[in-house]
């Protein structure tokens, strides 16, 4: 086992879900690759933040209220009723606490999304080389991203915004291969991941994760997640005028 075809089961490594003749190949691999050890290491590290922060919510008063006047009529209450409204005060209970686990457990997609680029973003930059094809043509990257992960991304040029394109190289998000493009302008880097929107459509938002500014939006053709570090404004414009050019037309 070598890097590329360690990292697509990092993820099921750490859940414990390898079979155990993978999972033998991938520690005898990890014991001797620094790289894929701090990968792993960057997953935990990414999931014991994520829990900790996950939101809690309360249930709402009237919930509550509700629930407790039941259970407590169902204790003044005798015999047969009783034993039903003790049945409709568990059955409300029990709803009550689904509710209340589900919305503690529902992850934020864009929030885990924006984390998750931007630990591959800080990874990418900080590895030599940053791509796996150097090339500023997309007549060259296109057919090799076909070739790797079954997709062409668009053509995106910046260079009205100073970046030039570095190459390409295939990044794992929300347990996908992703294309990644390299944009460089002087000491910046400039990374946009993007892939076919059919599954799961991503909704617009911007944040700031650990130093870097993440930008996700989607158009017909591709959902996208874009991260640098310059707090340029001109980023903001450029994900906005990208929105519109290439937005759906509906008649
Ligand atoms: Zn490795």
């Amino acid at each position: 086992m070598n890097c590329d075809s360690a990292s697509p089961y990092l993820d099921a490594f750490v859940d414990g879900e390898l079979d155990s003749g993978v999972e033998c190949a991938l520690e005898e691999h990890l014991r001797n690759c620094s790289a894929c050890q701090s990968a792993v290491w960057e997953i935990r590290e990414f999931r014991s933040q994520f829990q900790g922060i996950a939101p809690r919510f309360k249930a709402p008063l009237q919930l509550r209220a509700r629930v407790l006047s039941i259970t407590h009529r169902s204790r003044v209450k005798p015999s047969f009723s009783m034993v039903r409204h003790a049945w409709i005060a568990a059955a409300a209970v029990l709803i009550l606490s689904t509710i209340v686990v589900f919305l503690a457990s529902a992850p934020d997609h864009s929030n885990e999304l924006s984390k998750e680029a931007a630990i591959d973003y800080s990874r990418s930059i900080s590895a030599q080389p940053i791509v796996e094809l150097a090339s500023a043509d997309f007549s060259v990257l296109k057919p090799w991203f076909s070739k790797k992960v079954g997709f062409a991304p668009p053509a995106i040029d910046l260079r009205d915004y100073g970046y030039e394109l570095a190459g390409g190289r295939v990044a794992l998000l929300g347990k996908r291969p992703v294309v990644a493009l390299m944009y460089k302008r002087a000491n910046d880097v400039l990374i946009i991941y993007c892939w076919p929107p059919q599954q799961e459509p991503v909704g617009y938002s911007q944040r700031s994760v650990s130093g870097c500014r993440v930008y996700i939006w989607a158009n017909s053709q591709c959902n996208y997640v874009l991260v640098e570090r310059s707090d340029d404004p001109k980023i903001s414009q450029f994900v906005d005028s990208f929105q519109d050019q290439t937005a759906p037309v509906s008649y």
